[in-house]
């Protein structure tokens, strides 16, 4: 076998793998480049292989940069199958037409206000391409070792992270490589824990927080904190939260908090027509997380689901106390921004982030205590207060990750360390080697290697 690292190599973003093997070649994950705009450019650029010799695509999960990019592999010409687990699939119905809108929609305001460099600028993507990937997708069972076309087996293993997020183990001849996809935490309240890694040759493995270490907070714990500020004070507390995995744990835990009356009652709402419908999919997938059926419509009926616009106007300007969840996560844009807008003005509010903040977001101005945020064209003068939960990330530290890797049965070829900023990458590169004695290395993007 030989594979290529097509991407997350020195980003944590546009996750995309080729294995050839002796009878063909296969794409794990298929992810969209994200952030920096020198990376954002290469989803432009031609597919560095011809997209039809590829026999097949599998996805490890359904994160858009480790996805966002299949509308356009079949755009460019992709004829085969697309693997993944049953969850998966069904979260890309979701999200995909959301990603193509708003790429559509973008393409649309460039091209109305004349600020791209491009004469006629063109979304990457429509839903229309979104569309004609559902006919290809193929799910695959856990725990089973399937043929796939290409001359490869795949088995799928638990990795926690999202609903349906797996690790996936390739075989080619005598060849089998692993690939640990994004890793979740162990003993999460929603998801389950991560299988251990079955023997392999060779393993690729993410390093997101390879230089960090969770610090030991329960987020419980501060969410109930943040809340009972603001419920003392009448205010409103708006949570911008990913619509996939974040809001619902955040859900979760108001109903634990509830349910245990750590905090008053007081209106829930989730306005996020994408939180919505995942939050459905949850439901319906109760045997693919901790919840069962019944605390699942639990969790879930504890809330009020904004659907339609005018419902969500007439909440920007409704009295607290509440709690109001909204996408998207790092106030990058959706219906958060106007609750932010409504709320920033007064000191009894709060602006809750739950996750990572990427650099150049509001979501990093704000939490890094920036008074003025830019929102629909105008200044927005903050003086609500801003918090964020340190330890609410569906990512593995890097203590986690080696303790992943110690549970394999026997010592590996070579393990390839992706999906990582630089420091990151070598962080934990330098912790395999030294701590489990395994042969390590960081590729770089394009880099080929044979896997004797
Ligand atoms: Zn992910």
């Amino acid at each position: 076998m030989r594979i290529t690292f097509l991407g997350a190599t020195g980003t944590v973003t546009g996750s995309r793998y080729m294995l050839e093997g002796g009878r063909g070649r296969l794409l794990i994950d298929c992810g969209l480049f994200q952030g920096l705009k020198n990376l954002r450019l290469r989803n432009w650029a031609p597919f560095p292989v011809p997209v039809e010799k590829l026999d097949a695509v599998l996805l490890t999960h359904a994160h858009l940069d480790h996805t966002g990019y299949l509308p356009r592999l079949l755009r460019e010409g992709f004829k085969g199958p697309v693997f993944g687990t049953a969850p998966t699939l069904d979260l890309l119905k979701i999200m995909l037409p959301d990603s193509a809108k708003l790429m559509e929609e973008e393409a649309y305001h460039a091209r109305k206000h004349g600020y791209s460099k491009h004469k006629k600028p063109q979304p990457l993507y429509t839903v229309k391409d979104v569309e004609r990937c559902y006919r290809r997708f193929s799910p695959l069972e856990w725990n089973r070792q399937t043929k796939i076309p290409g001359g490869f087996q795949a088995e799928l293993h638990r990795a926690g992270h999202i609903l349906g997020a797996s690790t996936a183990t390739i075989s080619s001849g005598k060849q089998r490589i692993t690939f640990s996809g994004d890793l979740g935490r162990m003993n999460d309240p929603l998801l389950p824990n991560p299988d251990p890694p079955p023997a392999s040759d060779y393993l690729v493995v993410e390093s997101t927080y390879g230089n960090r270490v969770h610090p030991p907070v329960d987020p419980m714990a501060q969410l109930q904190k943040h809340i009972l500020a603001v419920h003392l004070r009448g205010g409103k507390l708006i949570i911008p939260a990913f619509a996939v995995g974040r809001a619902q744990f955040i859900l979760h835990c108001l109903n634990e908090l509830r349910k245990s009356k750590r905090i008053p009652d007081m209106p829930v709402f989730v306005d996020s027509p994408m939180a919505s419908k995942v939050s459905e999919l949850y439901a319906r997938y109760s045997n693919e997380h901790c919840l069962d059926k019944q605390s699942c419509e639990r969790v879930f009926a504890g809330a009020h689901f904004v659907d339609d616009r005018e419902e969500s106007e007439r909440l920007m300007i409704r009295p607290g106390p509440c709690i109001i969840l909204s996408a998207s996560g790092m106030a990058t844009g959706g219906r958060v921004l106007g609750h932010i807008q409504s709320c920033a003005g007064d000191p009894r509010n709060m602006i809750l982030f739950t996750g990572f903040q990427a650099a150049g977001t509001r979501g990093a101005d704000l939490v890094a205590g920036n008074k003025s945020i830019k929102m629909h064209g105008e200044y927005v003068e903050i003086k609500c207060e801003v918090a964020q939960m340190e330890n609410a990330s569906a990512h593995a530290d890097a203590p986690a990750m080696i303790d992943w890797l110690r549970k394999l049965s026997a010592k590996p070829k070579r393990v390839f360390v992706t999906h990582g900023e630089p420091e990151a990458a070598d962080a934990l590169r330098r912790r395999i080697v030294d701590e489990l004695g395994f042969d390590a290395m960081v590729p770089e993007f394009g880099q080929k290697i044979d896997l004797e």
